[in-house]
Formats: C-alpha cells, structure tokens, sequence
C-alpha cells in the first residue's frame, strides 16, 4: 500500500476502482456491481497505452503530457544503457534471446533508480542493439508529487491534508508476493491470484488504516482478455470474480466508513483478434532503408511508430504503408481528434495505427508464436475497445444522462465532485455529477 502521512479516521470514503480491460457489455454479467450502480455509461480511451493514467488521475489528453507510450525515443535515456545491450546483443550470436530477457528483466530491476521502471520493465522483443535508442517514458508513480505539470488527484488530496491508499500500477510487491505471483503465473496460469492477493491486504489494511480515498486496480480481465479472448468462457470467470472482489471490497468498507462512494471503470474494452500482420516481411522489407541508421521503428502490438534520419526514408516509408490494407497512417486531422499533436517526436515523427482485430506480429512485446486473442490501443471511438463505467452514490443526481459514452478525461473531475473536491477552471473533462 502506498500511503500518505495524514491517516486520520474517516467517516466517508471514495473508493475508486479500476477493472482494467473491462469492456462495455461487461457490466451485463457483473451482478453486483449493476446491483449497487446508481448510473452506468460507457467510457472511451485516450489514445495509446499509457495515457489512461494521466487522463483518470488529471483529466488531461496524451498532447498535454507527453504520456502516451510506455517507450519513447530517447537515446540519452537512463534505463536501458547501452554497454548492457551491446554485452545482450554479442551473447545474442550464441544464447537464444527468450534466455537472456529474464536476467536482463532482473538486472533492469535491480539497478533502475526511477520506481515505474524498477518495478515494471520487461525485456521484451525488442532487438537488443535498439533498447537504448528508448526511455521509459514514465519514471514517477502518478501517486508521487510532480508525476505531471498539472494537478493530479493525489496532489489535491494531499492539499486538502487527505490520506488515501493506492493498490494501482506498479504498486510495490515484495518477498513472499512476488515468488506467489511468478509461480501463479508460470505454473498454474493463475490469473485471479494477483488481484485475490492484493484485496487480502486490502481488507488488512483497512483493519489499521481508515484512508479517506482508495485506489484499486484489478487486472483479471485484461489477462484474460489478451490471452482467451474477449468472448472466451474464461472472461466470465473473470468478470464473476471481480465482480465479486468488488463486493468483498464494498462491504468491508461499509462496515468502516459511515458513507461509501465508489466509482468503477474500465479503463479500455478489448477488441477480439482476428488478424496478425509482419510488418517487415509486408512492408518493410521491401524499402531501401535499414534500421537504426536510417530509421527507426518502435512496433508496438497495435501500433507502428516511426523516426527518420536519412533523407528520403520518410517518403518511402510513407507511401509503402499508405499501400497496406490492415490500417492507417493517422494525419493530422487524426492527431488533432485524439489529441495528440505533441510537441516534440519522441513519441514519434510518424503513427501508423491498425484496424480493430488487426495486430502486429510479432511486436516488440511479443512474438515467438503466440498469439494473442484480444487487444486494446485501436481508435478509442471503436466500441468493443470501450469500457464501461459505473457509479454508486445514492445522495446524488447526475447531470450527464445514464447509458452515456464518457472520454476518459471525465473520470478525473468525477471523482474529484464525488470526493467533495472543487473542480478547477478549464478542465478537458466534466463531472458526471455536474458540479
Ligand atoms: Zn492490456
């Protein structure tokens, strides 16, 4: 649990949970949960993967952070230093690389001096030589003073001398935690056992802790969703689960606090893979350019990002690409929709975003032949790539109409209405309770 220092008892709580991957119709089979709603919509993504974070906990769009992908272009970056890999990528010539990510994953744990990275990188399957053209582009936990430019829900909670408790993203896993979840993993194809885990400490917590706001974030239906399918069978073991872990949550609180508010949501749907596609053997290979002198790539599993350094790359690029059939090059009039005219290139000089059901295989994520069955991180106004969105306050009326579709940027001054917080001027977002 990450805490601040102002644990006074509270009579209220505002419970804030994020179902990652909890799509739109998910809610359907979700008893509990529809059961204590007292409104219900559905809410669209920000555009990429790690802009969610800043849209909930600040209301801002991916343009207004630089926040979009986990890795952007960064060749004087910290994480990935470049005598590691250049010893990765030597040892490559003779070790397989699916042997060398696991101590090299170790390695980046130990030594990474920022908390996202330390407790989050992966070596995954992105060329060695490449890893240090990047960064991660998140180093800060969005609970720690300074994540972003702008006020985020815990910089007011903590203005306001209000304790909250986080169970969200890169959340600290220590000891006996961590070798449960390798093993869960390794071993059984646990899925559930993480978010069962965390809701034990959770509810032991809450035994010496009243926070005034808690953070939650459970992860079953975004693995499952990935790896059976959105439709699966297996995603309804895992709705009936969180649904249930929300239950345990709700109730527990209710014996604690006089007043409970809570609101639940997806932070994207997941859309059902129909589609893989080689970049390089489609498209790429046919180019007269060559990786990293003239161009670099940084394929992500829905997305292909470009940078270029040799005249005339951009152009052959650009018109290879215009030529394939499985997505598109998103211009400017894209960039503006999903608000992302960033003001630099780290993000890169060029997008190229695949159509719903359409992957990249392999990616710098994954490859080896496994295919993944559901994907998010398609354009946000795809329905099956929306969540949905549930709330649970009975003292208030809502402004915003019941089945209504919410950008994720509303979360944010929805919450802050529902915790009782002013909402400052010139916010992206609206509360859904209309303050
Ligand atoms: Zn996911």
């Amino acid at each position: 649990m990450v805490a601040n220092s102002g644990n006074r008892p509270s009579e209220t709580a505002t419970i804030f949970i994020i179902l990652d991957g909890f799509r739109h119709d998910y809610l359907e089979r979700a008893d509990y949960l529809r059961s204590i709603a007292h409104w219900q919509g559905r809410v669209r993504e920000t555009f990429g993967f790690i802009s969610t974070r800043p849209a909930m906990c600040a209301g801002v769009y991916p343009e207004q952070t630089n926040l979009c992908f986990e890795y952007k272009f960064m060749p004087e970056g910290v994480t990935f230093r470049p005598p590691l890999f250049r010893l990765l990528a030597l040892a490559n010539r003779l070790i397989p690389n699916r042997y060398l990510r696991l101590p090299a994953t170790a390695w980046l744990r130990t030594t990474s001096r920022a908390v996202v990275p330390r407790r989050t990188v992966l070596v995954g399957n992105m060329p060695f030589h490449h890893f240090p053209l990047f960064e991660y582009a998140e180093h800060n936990l969005q609970t720690e003073p300074g994540y972003l430019s702008v006020p985020t829900i815990y910089d007011i909670l903590r203005e306001h001398q209000q304790s909250y408790a986080y169970y969200g993203y890169a959340r600290p896993k220590r000891g006996v935690e961590v070798f449960k979840r390798i093993y869960s993993l390794l071993f059984r194809n646990d899925m559930h056992e993480a978010d069962r885990t965390m809701t034990e400490q959770f509810k032991t917590a809450l035994s010496h802790h009243r926070p005034n706001f808690i953070h939650l974030h459970y992860s079953a239906c975004d693995w499952v969703g990935h790896q059976f399918g959105p439709d699966s069978p297996q995603i309804d073991d895992a709705i009936r689960l969180v649904d249930s872990l929300v239950k345990e949550v709700h109730e527990l609180a209710l014996r604690y606090y006089r007043q409970v508010r809570l609101l639940v949501t997806g932070d994207h749907g997941m859309v059902e893979v129909k589609s893989n596609h080689d970049l390089d053997n489609q498209v790429l290979k046919s180019i007269p350019f060559s990786e990293p002198d003239d161009y670099v790539c940084f394929r992500d599993s829905t997305m292909a990002r470009f940078w270029f350094f040799k005249p005339g790359a951009e152009e052959a690029i650009r018109a290879c690409l215009g030529e394939v059939p499985w997505g598109q090059i998103i211009n400017e009039d894209l960039m503006a929709r999903h608000h992302i005219r960033f003001a630099d290139n780290s993000n890169g000089d060029l997008i190229f975003l695949l159509d719903p059901g359409a992957v990249l295989m392999p990616n710098y994520y994954q490859g080896g032949g496994v295919l993944p069955k559901g994907m998010h991180g398609y354009d946000p106004d795809i329905v099956d790539n929306q969540g949905a969105i549930a709330i649970h306050d009975g003292d208030r009326s809502f402004a915003i109409s019941e089945g209504s579709t919410l950008d994720l940027v509303d979360v944010f001054p929805t919450l802050l209405d529902l915790h009782g917080l002013p909402l400052r001027q010139g916010l992206c977002g609206r509360s859904v309770l209309g303050q």
